[in-house]
């Protein structure tokens, strides 16, 4: 059986009781034979910055590069407000992004049926909504240069991003849009704004032309931006697979979120190119929700983004999907059964913390297996 090398970052917070509940299910696979984890531990964000003053240390670095899936659990605190600018919790996250060359970055929204009142939206148009956002994460107008303000000396200053984008870094996240697609129900809507914007003509060029060389069966459809955000609100259910570039995906992402209801929810990953010679792609697994300090220590915390996390590691980068479903189907039984944490609770429903949802989740997924 193959050896899943796991580095696992909880960070601060709540990420360290999110990702201790992961630890109860990388212990329920191993303990049943179904796979092998070596699964490390180390330290991002404060608590790394506490021990190394830095945000991640080189050693933990050098784990995170030799591991087949890093899953992180969140960094920050009001502890760390005042730590220099590049030692700051979050230079720990956007190290491990860079040096780990995670340009692919993928957020699902799932809606629960259980969950469907939650949701600012109707029942009937999110029951069911199960779309998948895939952002480029390293290029684009938050990285481009010169980005810059200066002074121009007559009480005015100038603003300066740069939206820049090259044909390989679209055809790349193009191609992991096609691929999942395929893996999905074979859609993909590319957005961008090529009315106004040359990065979005150059996107529309590449994605067409990658469509046509290598996925013809896959169905494409080119969306502006600003109407993929209106149809989102409007009729979100129409979308399978959306590809989009970094600045319109944080957005349109945060869109898609809240389609399902809470931040406890939801689950990320982020993806490098495939090594040439074990086609393994780098990756990160993360919860979209922060450290959460208002809450932390308390056992309040959601822990179901972090489990779709792992499930999601399971997926993408350790070859269980069938393992993957079933820990989802495990989440979605959970909630059908009115177990809920405090920030998705519902009149009539049983409120319970963070470790005994995990063992609900655990018992159900206990049942499927
Ligand atoms: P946050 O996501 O930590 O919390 C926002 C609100 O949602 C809070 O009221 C919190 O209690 C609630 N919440 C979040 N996750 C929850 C969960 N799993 N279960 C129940 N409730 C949950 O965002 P914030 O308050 O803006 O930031 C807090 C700290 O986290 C800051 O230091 C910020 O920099 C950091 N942060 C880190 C990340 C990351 O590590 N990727 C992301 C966002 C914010």
């Amino acid at each position: 059986m193959a050896i899943h090398k796991l580095f696992l970052l909880p960070g601060d917070g709540i990420g360290t009781e999110v990702m201790a509940e992961v630890a109860r299910f990388i212990d329920w696979f191993s303990s049943r034979g179904i796979a092998t984890f070596e699964a490390e531990q180390g330290l991002v964000g404060g608590s790394a910055y506490d021990a190394h003053g830095k945000a991640i240390s080189d050693a933990d670095m050098a784990l995170a590069n030799a591991a087949d899936a890093v899953i992180f659990g969140a960094v920050g605190g009001p502890k760390w407000d005042d730590v220099p600018y590049e030692k700051r919790p979050e230079a720990g996250l956007l190290r491990l992004r860079k040096d780990l060359a995670l340009f692919a970055n993928l957020r699902p929204a799932i809606c629960y049926p259980a969950l469907a009142d939650s949701s600012s939206l109707k029942r009937h148009l999110v029951e069911g909504l199960d779309l998948l956002i895939v952002r480029e994460l390293t290029g684009g107008v938050y990285f481009g240069e010169p980005k810059t303000i200066t002074d121009l000396g007559n009480g005015q200053k100038r603003a300066i991003d740069t939206q820049v984008y090259d044909t390989y870094e679209i055809d790349r996240i193009a191609r992991v849009a096609f691929d999942l697609a395929r893996t999905r129900s074979n859609k993909v809507a590319s957005s961008e704004k090529r009315n106004v914007m040359k990065s979005g003509v150059l996107w529309h060029e590449v994605v067409s032309q990658v469509h046509a060389e290598s996925y013809p069966d896959v169905e494409l459809e080119h969306v502006l931006a600003d109407n993929c955000g209106m149809q989102l609100v409007r009729n979100p259910k129409q979308y399978d697979v959306i590809v989009t570039d970094n600045l319109f995906g944080d957005m349109l992402s945060d869109v898609a979120a809240m389609l399902t209801g809470s931040l406890g929810m939801l689950p990320s990953a982020s993806l490098g190119a495939p090594d040439e010679q074990s086609g393994r792609r780098k990756s990160l697994y993360e919860p979209v929700h922060g450290s959460a300090p208002d809450i932390a220590g308390q056992n309040l915390a959601n822990p179901i983004a972090m489990i779709a996390s792992f499930a999601m590691a399971l997926r993408y980068s350790l070859g269980m999907g069938d393992w993957a479903g079933k820990v989802e189907d495990a989440i979605s039984r959970t909630l059908d059964k009115g177990i809920r944490t405090s920030d998705i609770m519902q009149d009539g429903m049983t409120q319970v913390g963070t470790t005994q949802m995990a063992d609900a989740i655990l018992h159900e997924l206990e049942a499927i297996a």
